[in-house]
């Protein structure tokens, strides 16, 4: 009885959905007072003269619109324990750290209950749309999710990823019952200090409990396709263990060791079919399914910087489908994936416009301006205006700006969107790319998104030689006169000089911007050149991300390597093994 209420009541989600998105510009002015009420005390909006307003016009014209740089000495204020109240209201005590692929460092950003609640609420919206098409039953979900080291700051607050302080919170574990997408891994393995070890007990605890889990998933979807790739390399050592019902030695946490001996139990019968069904596999295809019979889709984020993983995904995934997961960040969620049955690459999220209040700036008329501007304060003063979450128009881009319930006010999130389409009248948002990583030398312009078509297109050329690139970055080189292009790339085999010559011209001539075509013609650019790394290099990357306190749940490979992530760009240019220079122009 007690299981069947527990259960998530998808119909009464998706109407209170629809109800909500149908009022969208009232639901924000709510929002945004209710936003602004709860947090009219801390010392930040006390200063900007609202004197008590809560409408959006008052709003916009004291409160101004701010980077991470603007408000990070509040935030470390907050962090180095001070006790009034200074960008909420209530205190915080738990802090997020991001990713902070772009930066090179993670930033810190304030993390509270009400963020939790939306997070869970960003869940339940998608996971109802989802159910509907893809229904699970009472099963298992094999999440290959991690916890980041959790450290108290100077002021005494927890510090650990976004998404550590989701998966400590006890609603967490709650929601994820009442979604039957329960993780078939113990706490001690997601929580494990290690994540190598973790990531080898999630696998083996998907591998015991096969028959049950219902669906593959992690965050975003590097992860799961390293799990895979991991498995790869280790499936027969993960034989051995199942067959004698004991540890392997290399995971080395009592914690972990315990926990997983409740679990193993000698069973060679498990062992022999997993044996079988590898073996039985043409170079990998369909290894999900075939290992997990039951599974109904693959969810992770999959859009942004990680389609370049689509490809291997869905060679691992053969017919189960891949679902992209919602959209957000450290700094709070903004859309929720209500179509899972579009093609992945298609995929729009929904905005709920009670979670925050949110503003986007129209990137259609300042194109130009932003050439030369790296540093987002240089390109705030030539900014249009925002405008409302309802006066966004289909097919133009925008920039998202967030003001949260977690102390945030008019914050550029850094993400470029484009609105595809409403769903009632709220908008349906694809991710395009991050607005700040861009490679340019002088007139040209390329986006991660840009980046990212002309690794696809000359991939294509190593794809013939049964090779693929693993993972990829780039860098702009102003070391040479004229500077030029550096794309990195780790494959996954050995391929000819001729064939990389050619990968290398290819991507040349894949950047179709008209600055960068022209700038090429007059080689006021350089060649492009095309370093290819050491295998493990990607690795070792984010073990550097790791040891910052980043955790692999949250992990991007950057795409761009600016000259001040100079330690990421050491490990890039140590393990260069062959590097070509483009002969396209
Ligand atoms: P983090 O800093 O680790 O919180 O990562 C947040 C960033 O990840 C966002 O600002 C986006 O750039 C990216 N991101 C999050 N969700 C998605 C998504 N669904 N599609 C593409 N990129 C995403």
């Amino acid at each position: 009885m007690l299981e069947k209420m527990e259960i998530l009541h998808v119909e009464k989600v998706i109407e209170e959905f629809e109800t909500m998105t149908k009022d969208t510009e009232n639901v924000q002015r709510e929002t945004l007072k209710k936003i602004l009420e709860e947090n009219g005390s801390a010392e930040y909006l006390q200063n900007l003269g609202l004197n008590g307003r809560t409408d959006p016009q008052s709003f916009k014209a004291c409160v101004p619109v701010v980077t991470h740089q603007d408000l990070d000495p509040y935030i470390q204020r907050i962090v180095d324990g001070a006790s009034s109240p200074i960008l909420t209201g209530k205190p915080i005590t738990t802090i997020s750290l991001s990713s902070g692929t772009t930066q090179g460092r993670p930033k810190f950003v304030p993390f509270n209950d009400e963020l939790m609640e939306t997070t869970l609420q960003i869940f339940r919206t998608s996971y109802a749309f989802r159910n509907r098409e893809f229904p699970v039953k009472n099963g298992k979900a094999l999440q290959f999710i991690y916890s980041s080291k959790q450290s108290r700051t100077k002021g005494g607050l927890f510090a650990g990823t976004a998404t550590t302080n989701v998966f400590r919170n006890s609603q967490f574990k709650k929601a994820m019952k009442a979604m039957q997408s329960q993780c078939c891994s113990p706490d001690e393995v997601i929580f494990g200090p290690d994540f190598r070890q973790s990531l080898y007990c999630h696998i083996l605890c998907g591998l015991i409990f096969r028959e049950e889990i219902q669906l593959v998933s992690s965050t975003f979807a590097h992860s799961i396709v390293h799990a895979f790739r991991t498995l790869e390399q280790v499936w027969e050592e993960l034989c051995v263990d199942i067959r004698e019902g004991i540890l392997t030695s290399r995971i080395t946490f009592p914690s972990v060791r315990s926990a997983m001996a409740k679990l193993l139990k000698p069973n060679p019968e498990l062992a022999d079919l997993i044996r079988r069904k590898i073996s039985g596999l043409s170079n990998w295809y369909g290894l999900i399914p075939e290992l997990f019979p039951n599974v109904k889709y693959i969810y992770g984020i999959m859009t942004g910087s990680m389609e370049h993983y689509l490809k291997k995904l869905r060679h691992y995934a053969g017919d189960v489908p891949l679902i992209s997961a919602d959209y957000g960040s450290s700094e709070g969620w903004i859309g929720a994936n209500i179509n899972p049955n579009v093609p992945t690459e298609s995929t729009t999220y929904a905005v709920l416009p009670n979670i925050g209040y949110f503003e986007f700036i129209p990137l259609k008329e300042n194109v130009e301006e932003q050439v030369h501007d790296r540093g987002d304060a240089n390109i705030l003063s030539m900014e249009p205006k925002p405008v409302s979450l309802t006066e966004v128009k289909i097919g133009e881009e925008y920039e998202v700006i967030v003001t949260s319930f977690a102390g945030l006010y008019r914050y550029r999130l850094g993400d470029v969107v484009k609105v595809m389409g409403f769903h009632n009248s709220t908008p349906e948002l694809k991710f395009i790319c991050r607005r700040n990583l861009m490679l340019t030398v002088n007139i040209d312009k390329n986006t991660e998104k840009d980046l990212q078509q002309a690794v696809e297109e000359a991939a294509k050329l190593i794809a013939e030689e049964k090779q693929e690139v693993i993972d990829f970055s780039s860098h702009v080189d102003m070391w040479t006169d004229p500077g030029h292009y550096v794309i990195f790339w780790e494959i996954s085999g050995e391929v000819s000089d001729e064939v990389l010559k050619e990968c290398c011209n290819c991507l040349d001539r894949s950047f179709v911007d008209a600055g960068y075509v022209s700038s090429r013609k007059v080689n006021a650019i350089g060649p492009l050149e095309l370093r290819i790394l050491r295998r493990g290099t990607f690795q070792k990357v984010l073990d550097h991300y790791l040891g910052l306190g980043a955790a692999v749940s949250q992990f991007k490979t950057p795409r761009c390597v600016g000259p001040t992530n100079y330690k990421v760009l050491q490990i890039l240019c140590d393990n260069v093994v062959k590097a070509y220079f483009s002969t396209a122009f």
